[in-house]
């Protein structure tokens, strides 16, 4: 099963660039928990865009 990687909770998961663990995979709780705390970083700026996490 997948599992999140941040609580262990099986389901589905979405990527995310954490700041200090690089590439994880999390469940929508702990993705928008990261989020909301900008713990993340996010691929968009490499690719000339902007957006809220990277601000
Ligand atoms: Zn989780």
């Amino acid at each position: 099963m997948r599992k999140c990687e941040m609580c262990g909770k099986e389901g589905s998961r979405m990527e995310a660039n954490h700041k200090e663990l690089g590439r994880i995979m999390v469940c929508q709780d702990c993705w928008s928990n990261l989020y909301d705390k900008n713990s993340m970083t996010c691929s968009v700026g490499s690719s000339g865009g902007s957006c809220s996490c990277c601000r």
